[in-house]
């Protein structure tokens, strides 16, 4: 027995040390009882002058004044794995990190321990900014020529330089359709660009789901009708209250009921479902269209992202999915994807919820 106990300490002891990520562990009073040098590392905290002070002190995260992750998780009674917070170490440094965090409930479900584990994230943020930067620095460098050309190209068709043969102007035409096409794609790339980085304000306000997609639905079924694609409801009655943006939530819906219809078949149907799930709202979309290869399914968030079987079946950018996922995530979201190739497609997003809508007002 007693040989299990030293193997299991020892055990312990180099798991500990050998973790490359940063470990520590609380009791119930949050303070810390067990410390890893990873973790020393990244707080400038030696392990003796963190050992039994709360881990507040110690990690000074963003989230330790609100919404403790380690209380959070006693209190749903489920861990978290790989969230965001951003620590200020010893030296006033910040530093994002990722980390996953479990608590120990005794059999009064109370918290008797936590443990965290974490690792720097600086290197991600800082290649994503990086990555920005360069994309809006060519954006906003071919915005202008692009503008200046679409300009010229329109005083050529409206006779400026004199007259055009029909078959120039045809020409023409195309050329500033195209044109216009560039234009709006550099306009939604740094539209997308400044919601990832947090620079366009979202305006929100209770909305209540029901009414929401009820009017969003409303505007997409002459489109859908066209191709004859039915557009089946499927809510719970009471839906919830959410404080939504409302024309950037528009925009995705608009954008995931826009792919349904593109990448689906005349003649099949768009289920819409939405439900609660705690604090949470889940809406669907689902359609019966072409599919998505796995291996495509982990990429389609990214900017410019098409997966090969689409490109053959319609047109696109790449971009929508991308702008999607910064305004879901811009209202505390989330938004993901399911798919079964040759079958068709399921688009979740999921919303916190911010109150009860009394009666339901969408129609089937
Ligand atoms: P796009 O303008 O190309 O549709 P999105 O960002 O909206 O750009 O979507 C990215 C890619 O994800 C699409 O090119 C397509 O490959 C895939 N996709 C998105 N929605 C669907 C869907 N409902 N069915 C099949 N493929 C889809």
């Amino acid at each position: 027995m007693d040989n299990i106990k030293i193997n299991r300490d020892r055990l312990f002891d180099l798991l500990l040390r050998g973790l490359p990520v940063a470990f520590f562990m609380v009791d119930a009073d949050l303070k810390i009882i067990e410390f890893n040098h990873v973790a020393q590392d990244l707080t400038g905290w030696e392990r003796t002058e963190a050992i039994g002070t709360p881990c507040s002190l110690v990690l000074n995260s963003s989230l330790c004044g609100q919404l403790c992750p380690l209380k959070e998780s006693a209190r749903l009674g489920k861990s978290f794995v790989a969230r965001e917070a951003v620590i200020s170490n010893k030296f006033g440094e910040e530093i994002p990190i990722i980390f996953s965090s479990a608590s120990v409930l005794n059999d009064k479900g109370e918290m008797e321990a936590g443990v965290e584990l974490f690792r720097d994230a600086s290197e991600d943020s800082r290649i994503q900014m990086l990555r920005n930067h360069i994309i809006s620095v060519f954006a906003h460098d071919i915005k202008t020529p692009v503008a200046v050309t679409g300009g010229f190209v329109q005083r050529l068709i409206q006779g400026k330089a004199g007259p055009i043969s029909p078959k120039g102007l045809e020409y023409l035409e195309m050329i500033r359709k195209e044109n216009a096409r560039v234009e709006g794609l550099i306009e939604r790339l740094l539209g997308l660009l400044r919601m990832e980085g947090g620079q366009t304000r979202l305006f929100t306000e209770p909305v209540s789901l029901d009414a929401f997609l009820y009017k969003v639905l409303e505007t997409f079924r002459p489109r859908a009708d066209e191709k004859n694609i039915k557009i089946a409801v499927e809510t719970d009655e009471h839906l919830p209250i959410l404080k939504l943006d409302q024309e950037q939530m528009e925009r995705v819906f608009t954008n995931l009921l826009d792919n349904a219809l593109k990448y689906s078949p005349a003649d099949t149907t768009i289920t819409i479902k939405a439900w609660k799930e705690g604090r949470w709202a889940i809406i669907e979309v689902r359609d019966q269209g072409i599919g998505i290869p796995p291996e495509d399914l982990p990429h389609i968030f990214d900017y410019f992202y098409r997966s090969m079987l689409s490109s053959g079946y319609a047109q696109g950018t790449g971009l929508g999915l991308a702008s999607a996922r910064a305004i879901v995530e811009g209202h505390g979201g989330r938004i993901w994807a399911k798919s079964w190739p040759g079958k068709g497609s399921s688009f979740f997003i999921r919303l916190p919820i911010d109150g009860s809508s009394p009666k339901g007002v969408i129609k089937p």
